[in-house]
């Protein structure tokens, strides 16, 4: 049972990327219980396209467990599922995806969360470009078709064909959205082991330097993040 903590103001929240087995308000007590000031989470199973409707009493609950214990929306960052690829060249795929996103902003609108990050997409056989084009493109459809949500594009390792692992490609994606209150940027610390800089007064470091100074991260977890909207 997680205590009843109430999370202070800080100048940083830091928090993991936590399960929702067993009930999506789950995750605020797995956040609570490991004392987190932010989290992160999967809005539904990686394995299949398609998901059952997001139960009411659930989401009720889930924003119940983060009024509670203090968790603000703009802590938490949902992770898209890893199966869609918004840049796909296959058009069955690109069309799963895109519907994918709109499911995934209408869970978000209705867990009263206010934004989202997924990995942008991968060009597979096509080019970076067309792939960009694609993601920016489903990003625009699923903010026609959905409340107030901000898309948050992550940065890649740059490994195959993923778009993100050079900024330059999250900013052309940026540049095609029409709505640029509703898009933004996740910087995974993890994978952006070259850097180390200043963001909004904000020192980025990578995993392991935050455990060496004694912030408490998660073997398993592979992600530690620090938001920034652009
Ligand atoms: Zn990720």
């Amino acid at each position: 049972m997680a205590q009843k903590r109430k999370i202070k103001p800080k100048k940083k929240y830091i928090g993991a990327h936590v399960s929702i087995s067993g009930g999506i308000w789950k995750a605020v007590e797995s956040s609570v219980a490991i004392g987190g000031h932010a989290f992160a989470l999967f809005l539904g199973s990686q394995r299949c396209w398609t998901r059952p409707a997001l139960d009411t009493a659930a989401a009720v609950k889930f924003q119940e467990a983060c009024a509670q214990h203090g968790f603000d929306p703009i802590h938490i960052l949902p992770h898209g599922s890893y199966l869609m690829n918004c840049g796909s060249p296959k058009e069955d795929v690109f069309s799963k995806s895109q519907n994918m996103l709109v499911d995934e902003l209408s869970r978000c609108s209705a867990l009263g969360l206010s934004q989202f990050n997924f990995h942008p997409g991968a060009s597979i056989d096509s080019t970076p470009e067309k792939c960009m084009e694609k993601i920016a493109q489903a990003i625009n459809h699923a903010h026609q078709q959905t409340p107030a949500v901000i898309t948050v594009l992550e940065n890649m390792s740059g490994q195959g064909s993923t778009i993100g692992g050079q900024f330059s490609e999250l900013r052309s994606i940026i540049d095609s959205v029409r709505d640029k209150t509703r898009v933004g940027v996740c910087l995974d610390t993890y994978i952006t082991t070259n850097y180390l800089f200043y963001i909004n007064n904000v020192y980025i470091r990578k995993h392991d330097a935050l455990r060496a100074r004694g912030v408490k991260t998660f073997e398993h977890d592979e992600d530690v993040y620090i938001f920034f909207i652009f």
